[in-house]
């Protein structure tokens, strides 16, 4: 299996870039956050809880995250080509226990694409995208929260998998297609 995550702050376009991953190499596009748009649509135990951490640009907790993502993976893992992991992990215990799911199927994260992007040029996009996008996240208020939180606790993770030699720096800036060829590139160096 192909298990592809990519790092990017809020408004880096990960989810653009990530749906493209996913058509282009045939990969599962798995996004906690659309996962969650959709409990909290549906009104479901976890959507409620989830709604107000969101809302505040907060993270979801850890616990809930996991299981929600290991219920999503239940039957797929070993099955499919891979999975392109959009927004998952955003902490260090995301992290472990998602290497954890992957072992227990003898898989493994085999690239991280870390979408870079200047905080001027994300506060920019989200405003501009939260005119038309309905998110309850796409305010000022919400975003500077949801830039925070990236900083605290999904930065350190770029260490983490530096360490293990998976992660690879992409320039978020530019037309998004040059933006997919880097990606392309990067994953092709890894199949
Ligand atoms: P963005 O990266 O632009 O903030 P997402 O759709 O990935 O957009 O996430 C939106 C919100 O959903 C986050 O601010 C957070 O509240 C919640 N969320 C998504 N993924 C996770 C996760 N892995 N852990 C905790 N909360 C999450």
């Amino acid at each position: 299996m192909i298990n592809v995550l990519i790092f990017g702050a809020p408004g880096s376009g990960k989810g653009t870039q990530s749906a493209r991953i996913a058509q282009t190499f045939g990969l599962e596009h798995i996004s906690t956050g659309d996962i969650l748009r959709k409990e909290i649509a549906d009104q479901t135990s976890l959507g409620i809880l989830a709604q107000d951490y969101i809302k505040e640009g907060h993270l979801v907790p850890d616990e809930d995250v996991v299981a929600m993502l290991e219920h999503h993976l239940e039957g797929k893992l070993g099955k499919v080509k891979g999975f392109i992991f959009d927004g998952f992990p955003r902490t260090i215990p995301q992290a472990d226990a998602l290497k954890r799911m992957l072992a227990r199927h003898d898989c493994e994260v085999s690239i991280v694409l870390d979408l870079n992007v200047p905080e001027d040029e994300l506060i920019r996009r989200l405003l501009e995208r939260g005119k038309i996008s309905g998110r309850s996240d796409d305010n000022l208020e919400a975003i500077k929260s949801r830039l925070v939180v990236y900083n605290n606790q999904t930065f350190p993770l770029k260490e983490y998998f530096r360490k293990e030699g998976t992660l690879t720096p992409i320039n978020g800036l530019g037309e998004m297609d040059d933006i997919f060829a880097s990606i392309s590139e990067a994953i092709d160096s890894v199949l």
